[in-house]
């Protein structure tokens, strides 16, 4: 998920991240580009992208996996820590066959290349993968990105890691195909809030016109992407949003309106936990508030949330003085201990935000 929405094109991002803002130089290509043009004959390649993955982890891998394949690459695994489970919505793309359970992933990969993750703590288990690999790149798009990669591919300005990965493709000399396309116009369109938010340049556009010049069919997966969810998680949503809080005072006055969802109200509705996922949005449009959270209960009790911000809050400040991260208006973190305990953190540091050094 990239910024929803206010700021500058880029700029914001850009401010985040003084040296590195301006992205990948020609030399970080043409070693992204050695590292793997210079795999052994028959060389294992690992594909990781972030935990809990969303359009754009699952879309900018799976979709340079397919690009691996047409370079005739035969050795190729894609997998992302934790339970081995994809979103419903995801369950159609091209590329599916590549993935492959966390516990099953090469330990000793020729070349692992982790997508949209900004550090290494993404990536869970298979963290280790950077230092027993031959050759280690990141490819990503967030402005806190850690460099941990032996290459990093990384460019703040980008609307997605898709955008990166195709840029990497290119360089490689990989024809888009339809199924390389529709999972790198997933990972944009997820990322760019269907091409609503801030990021959406005209380089953007002009991806998404070469993704869709490969015969796609934008309805049908926006469709099977946005616009579908079991009626038990329209139930949910109905009870999760009955219950959110709106706190004008919140944030230095620029406000807050937040709620939460349990594992046990996944349970009464039958759901998992991915269709908490879209909650965020629905939220978000609250106009009274500049802030917006959902503050998700995951399978260990802990909490994940997801902020938002309509311009006045960077968010990504408040995600990672809690220990996440993200951009500067969608980021996220997880929390342990109550509901009013994480949302109490929130609230503290979303003053010091605004009223601490550099505050706004
Ligand atoms: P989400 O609310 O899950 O859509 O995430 C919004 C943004 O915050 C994405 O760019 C994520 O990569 C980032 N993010 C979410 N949770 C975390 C976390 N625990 N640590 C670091 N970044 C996170
Ligand atoms: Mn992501
Ligand atoms: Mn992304």
């Amino acid at each position: 998920m990239t910024e929803p929405s206010g700021g500058s094109a880029g700029g914001a991002l850009a401010e985040a991240t003084p040296p590195a803002g301006a992205g990948p130089t020609e030399a970080d290509w043409a070693a992204g580009v050695a590292a793997v043009q210079g795999l052994p004959p028959d060389g294992r390649v690992l594909l990781i992208c972030h935990v809990n993955p969303d359009g754009d982890a699952l879309g900018s891998m799976l979709g340079f996996g397919l690009g691996l394949r047409r370079l005739g690459v035969r050795r190729i695994q894609a997998t992302f820590p934790g339970p081995p489970e994809v979103p419903v919505p995801f369950l159609g793309l091209p590329g599916l066959d590549l993935l492959v359970p966390a516990t099953e992933a090469y330990p000793d990969p020729d070349l692992v290349i982790c997508f949209d993750a900004a550090g290494e703590s993404r990536l869970g288990e298979l963290a280790d993968r950077l230092e027993t690999a031959g050759a280690a790149l990141v490819l990503d798009h967030h402005a806190s990105n850690t460099r941990f990669g032996r290459i990093n591919l990384v460019d703040p300005h980008a609307a997605a890691t898709s955008v990166v990965a195709e840029g990497l493709l290119t360089r490689l000399g990989v024809p888009l195909d339809a199924g390389i396309a529709e999972c790198l116009y997933v990972a944009l369109s997820t990322d760019t809030g269907s091409f609503r938010f801030e990021a959406t340049t005209p380089a953007v556009h002009q991806l998404a016109a070469r993704l869709l010049a490969t015969g796609i069919r934008p309805g049908d997966i926006s469709r099977r992407i946005f616009d579908t969810r079991p009626f038990g998680a329209v139930r949910l949503f109905g009870e999760v949003l009955g219950r959110a809080r709106l706190e004008p005072a919140a944030a230095a006055g620029h406000g807050l309106v937040w709620t939460y969802a349990t594992q046990d109200d996944l349970a009464r509705h039958d759901q998992r936990p991915y269709v908490l996922e879209a909650l965020i949005d629905s939220v978000r449009c609250t106009a009274e508030a500049d802030v917006s959270c959902v503050v998700k209960q995951t399978t260990t009790g802990d909490w994940a949330v997801s902020m938002r911000s309509k311009g006045a809050v960077d968010v990504s400040r408040v995600a990672v003085a809690l220990g996440g991260g993200g951009h500067r208006f969608a980021a996220g973190f997880t929390g342990s201990g109550t509901v009013d305990e994480v949302v109490d953190r929130i609230r503290a540091e979303l003053d010091g935000a605004l009223t601490g050094p550099g505050g706004r």
